[in-house]
């Protein structure tokens, strides 16, 4: 099969999406996930649009406004009643994640309020990279941000992604200010992510934050090869292989020693 490369030049283009109308949005999917999008059995909403392109992204689906499709909030809280009551048995709540959620700030944001109004907990799992698009309204409904930094070496960061790091660490800094509950994702890739000193610099930045509950650390995985193939899309680390133990162990041990809890 032809593959294409993917192209940061569209990803530029995703940075000024089509205008939606007031109460719309694009979204890829939804979705019931346990104990990864936040606490407990979660509905996640997977906005459509993102400005970076991560060489080990798993949804290459949700890149483009294009390829989604446009729903009312209406249409998403409609689901969200569906599953109120099990969620909330469950200990869960609504995840709005992507793609990158805060490319569609103001459908992102009445998703927030309208799951706030019921009472459900809600979580906002972002890059960082629009941060500046969140206004103070959203993240006051926003309980949780699962905030991705993908390295904390702007070089590395740069190669990972395609993007700039300023705007994740500026918007942490910010949700710190806050007070705004956070879990920060790692995604641990041989090669690419593992560089000692790399995982100290983020450690390091992780400790001053006064927000943070914890890391995740995420091992890298291919098991989106095949949804690359399907979308005829080179997925770039398709040799790469996921972290040993020994390699996990000693990350979360540098975590450790900066006292910022990992799991
Ligand atoms: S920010 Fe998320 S959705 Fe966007 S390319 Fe990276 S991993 Fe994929």
């Amino acid at each position: 099969m032809n593959t294409r490369k993917i192209t940061l030049a569209e990803a530029a283009g995703e940075l000024r999406p089509p205008p939606t109308p007031a109460g719309t949005g694009v979204i890829s999917t939804w979705d019931l996930s346990v104990g990864v999008d936040g606490p407990g059995t979660r509905l996640v909403v997977f906005t459509c649009g993102c400005p970076l392109r991560c060489l080990y992204c798993q949804n290459p689906e949700t890149w483009r406004v294009r390829d989604g499709r446009r729903v009312t909030v209406d249409q998403v809280m409609a689901e969200v009643h569906k599953y109120r009551r099990f969620i909330e048995v469950a200990g869960g709540g609504v995840t709005i994640s992507g793609g990158e959620p805060l490319l569609q700030p103001r459908f992102t944001g009445e998703l927030l309020r309208r799951c706030r109004d019921l009472g459900l907990h809600t979580a906002l799992d972002t890059s960082g990279s629009l941060g500046d698009r969140a206004s103070d309204a959203l993240l006051a409904d926003t309980d949780l941000v699962l905030l991705d930094i993908k390295s904390a070496d702007p070089e590395a960061y740069r190669d990972l992604t395609g993007g700039d790091l300023g705007p994740t660490l500026r918007f942490a800094r910010r949700l710190s200010d806050l007070g705004t509950t956070t879990w920060i994702r790692f995604v641990l890739v041989p090669g690419l992510t593992d560089a000692p000193e790399q995982v100290d610099a983020l450690a390091r930045f992780v400790s001053e934050l006064g927000n943070v509950e914890h890391v995740d650390v995420l091992p890298f995985h291919r098991m989106a090869t095949e949804k690359y193939q399907r979308l005829a899309l080179t997925f770039p680390l398709a040799d790469v292989k996921p972290p040993t133990p020994e390699l996990l162990a000693r990350v979360h041990a540098q975590f450790a020693a900066h006292e910022v809890p990992s799991i």
